[in-house]
C-alpha cells in the first residue's frame, strides 16, 4: 500500500519532509512548499532537494507518489476580485514550477469559494484559472480536491467536480483528490464507498482519482463542517476508513492521513501502524501527553 501523511516542509526543506515521512514508517508524503496558510515561499535549495532525492531513493519513496498541496488562501473561484483572481492563478504557477524542479508530478487544490457569485458563474471562472494555470509545457497535474460544503465551497458533490473537470483543456494534466472526512462532511455515505466509486467512475472515470486523504470526521454525515479526526475517533469509525484503505480500486492510489495533532504530538507512525495491522488502537493518546477530552467529538 502507498501510505503517508502530511508533513512539514520547513528550514530543511524536502529533505525535513523525508526524514519525517521515514519516521512514521510511510512511504509517501503530502507537503506543502511553505505554510499552508500563505503564500510566502522561500527559494528551494538545489543541494537540499538533492539530498532529498536520494533518501528518498534509498528508502524506495518514489516520486509518482508524493503530493504537493497548494495553500488554502489562494481563490480561483472569485473574479470578482480580478487582481485576487490573477494572483492566484500566478500564484500556481509558480507552486507548480517549484513541484516541478522537485520531480513531483501532483498538486492537490482547493477549486474556491463562490462567496456571492452563483454557483455557474464561479465554477466557470474555476476552469478558466486551470487552463490558464495548465497553459504551459510544465507537467504537473492538478488535483482538485472533493470538499465538505463548508461556506460556499465549490467542489462539494460529484456534480460540482465533473463541471470543473470536463471543463479542462488538457485532460491528462486534471485529476480528483477525494477526501473521506470531506465526502462524510458533505452528506456522503462511506459505508456504501463502492457506490460512490461506482457514480464516480461513471461521471468523471475512476482513473482520474490520483490521491485520498485519509481521515475521520468529528462531525455528523452531511454536516457540511470539515474538522478532521483521528481514524477511529470520529463519525467515520476506523473499520469503514479500513476498507476504504484496502479497496482494491484504489490500489494504487497514494493515502494520505491529515488527521490532527495529539497535543503538539504528530500521530501519524501510530495510525499508519494501525492501518498496515488492520487493527484498531484505541490509546491513540497514551502515547502523548494530552487532557482527558481527547478523541470525543461533536
Ligand atoms: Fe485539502
Ligand atoms: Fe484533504
Ligand atoms: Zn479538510
Amino acid at each position: 500500500m502507498i501510505i503517508g501523511s502530511h508533513v512539514n516542509f520547513g528550514k530543511k526543506q524536502l529533505l525535513g519532509s523525508v526524514e519525517q515521512a521515514l519516521s512514521y514508517g510511510a512511504n509517501t508524503f503530502m507537503f506543502y512548499t511553505g505554510a499552508p496558510q500563505n503564500t510566502f515561499r522561500s527559494k528551494l535549495d538545489p543541494e537540499l532537494t538533492k539530498q532529498a532525492l536520494s533518501l528518498m531513493q534509498e528508502n524506495n519513496i518514489s516520486l509518482d507518489h508524493i503530493i504537493c498541496h497548494a495553500p488554502y488562501i489562494i481563490n480561483l473561484a472569485n473574479k470578482d476580485n480580478l487582481s485576487s483572481w490573477q494572483f492566484s492563478i500566478n500564484f500556481l504557477k509558480n507552486e507548480i514550477k517549484r513541484v516541478q524542479e522537485i520531480g513531483c508530478k501532483y498538486i492537490v487544490v482547493h477549486p474556491g469559494n463562490y462567496l456571492k457569485m452563483s454557483l455557474d458563474i464561479a465554477l466557470n471562472n474555476i476552469i478558466e484559472a486551470l487552463n490558464e494555470v495548465l497553459d504551459s509545457d510544465d507537467n504537473v497535474m492538478v488535483l482538485i480536491e472533493t470538499m465538505a460544503g463548508k461556506g460556499t465551497e465549490c467542489g462539494r458533490c460529484l456534480e460540482e467536480i465533473k463541471t470543473i473537470v470536463k471543463g479542462i483543456k488538457k485532460q491528462e494534466l486534471i485529476g480528483v483528490c477525494l477526501d473521506t472526512c470531506h465526502l462524510n462532511d458533505s452528506g456522503i455515505d462511506l459505508n456504501n464507498f463502492d457506490q460512490y466509486l461506482d457514480d464516480f467512475d461513471q461521471n468523471i472515470g475512476i482513473e482520474k482519482i490520483k490521491c485520498l486523504h485519509l481521515n475521520d470526521s468529528k462531525n455528523s454525515i452531511g454536516s457540511h463542517k470539515d474538522r478532521h479526526a483521528n481514524l477511529g475517533y470520529g463519525t467515520i469509525g476506523f473499520n469503514t476508513l479500513l476498507n476504504i484503505y484496502l479497496n482494491p480500486k484504489l490500489k494504487d492510489v497514494p493515502k494520505i492521513l491529515e488527521t490532527p495533532y495529539v497535543g503538539e504530538y504528530a500521530p501519524y507512525k501510530i495510525e499508519i501502524d494501525m492501518l498496515k495491522n488492520k487493527t484498531f488502537n484505541p490509546n491513540l493518546n497514551s502515547y502523548f501527553n494530552t487532557d482527558e477530552n481527547f478523541g470525543k467529538y461533536s
